[in-house]
């Protein structure tokens, strides 16, 4: 079986280094924040380029804390995409405001920019795009409209870590761009990462940050991560959150980050092979020239989705479809727009497969992958 990840390969490759900063955190006898978290936001702050970084404990509080911390709440309305995991749409909701879906680039996947303006009302406050599957969304057109709207800009790089944007283009060469344009998550106001395992710098439970240039919403942030407080028992919020990253999960976040940038370089490497292979049976992904696309996801379409995924699977290759219900037809969402208002989404989530995807996957398992797809279309 070619799994479409496999974390327990990659626990071995590190065994010693994680096993020691387990070892070093039980030893200490700290286990919520302190000095391991500390210094896993620094390591972060300067791989990310950007100032300030507040751990929290899920991408989704990350989310939530950043809409919190701009301010927006009942009675505002969001611009995002019908076209992600819903927890996007969840934070939109659970402080309070109203998403408004805009629908997506069939070939990005990403938000399609030049239908913001059509969406807009005297209540949107912020527009959240999502740079799906590692890739970045078009920032420079996002940016301008937000600007000229002055809306807040939230960027989902849940997917993301390590996406570079580059508007003047750069010649990616295969490994990770030493480029110094800047990273996804740290163009707009602020950026919401999520650290849940499967991500490209997963822990081993539950985490996320929040990434910002801006002091006044970090400290906002941290504030509505610990109840609302910034001297324990003198609480200055109303209606905080316990959101931390606990010491466990910083030190072997740590032991991680330093591999980060190899393992999206061996992704990269992957895409590429799967790129060669599959260019000719079904539609690959396609890179942006603005675009250090970091492949948390190799998505491709096929207008016989299902019958593929059952050939793979037939053939012991994993596969997943991210994802098979755009928002607004999912039970819970379906007053947000009728059916057929948001033809690219409902189109990619139809024909979308994520085939085998992750740092330690083999040559040989890569070439079974694209010899098993050439059989079937
Ligand atoms: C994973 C993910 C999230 C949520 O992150 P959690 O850490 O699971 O809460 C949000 N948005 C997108 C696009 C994601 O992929």
């Amino acid at each position: 079986m070619i799994p479409i990840l496999d974390l327990r390969q990659e626990y071995l490759e590190l065994k010693a280094e994680i096993d020691q900063a387990i070892g070093r955190v039980l030893a200490s006898g700290g286990f919520v924040g302190g000095l391991e978290v500390e210094a896993l936001e620094a390591e972060l702050a300067a791989y990310l380029r950007v100032p300030h970084i507040v751990t929290c404990g899920s991408g989704t509080d990350a989310l939530v804390l950043a809409l919190r911390a701009m301010g927006i709440g009942p009675g505002d309305e969001v611009l995002t995409t019908p076209f992600t995991f819903i927890a996007t749409l969840e934070a939109i909701l659970l402080v309070g405001a109203t998403p408004v879906l805009v629908d997506i680039d069939p070939h990005t996947f990403n938000l399609q920019p030049a239908l913001l303006a059509q969406a807009l009302t005297p209540y949107t406050r912020a527009v959240l795009p999502v740079h799906l599957y590692g890739q970045v969304a078009p920032m420079g057109e996002i940016l301008a409209f937000a600007q000229q709207h002055g809306l807040w800009v939230l960027e989902d790089a849940a997917q993301a870590i390590g996406a570079r944007y580059c508007p003047t283009g750069c010649q990616h060469p295969l490994e990770a761009c030493r480029c110094t344009h800047p990273l996804a998550g740290t163009l707009g106001h602020a950026g919401a990462f999520s650290l849940y395992p499967t991500k490209n710098l997963g822990a081993y439970g539950d985490g996320g940050f929040v990434a910002t240039r801006d002091p006044r919403l970090a400290e906002e942030a941290r504030l509505l991560a610990v109840h609302g407080s910034k001297e324990r028992y003198h609480h200055v919020r109303p209606a905080g959150y316990t959101s931390r990253l606990d010491a466990l999960q910083a030190a072997i976040l740590r032991a991680k980050l330093p591999y980060l940038e190899s393992w999206n370089t061996r992704r990269r490497q992957i895409a590429q092979a799967y790129n060669q292979g599959l260019k000719n049976h079904v539609q690959i992904p396609q890179e942006m020239p603005y675009a250090l696309h970091i492949y948390h996801q190799y998505t491709v379409r096929h207008p016989e989705r299902d019958r593929l995924a059952a050939h793979l699977k037939a053939q012991g290759i994993g596969s997943s479809v991210h994802y098979p219900v755009p928002a607004h037809l999912q039970p819970a969402y379906r007053h947000l727009a009728p059916q057929g208002s948001l033809p690219a989404a409902e189109a990619a989530a139809r024909e979308v497969l994520s085939l085998p995807m992750h740092p330690f996957l083999r040559e040989d398992q890569v070439e079974k992958v694209i010899a098993a797809v050439q059989r079937f279309a």
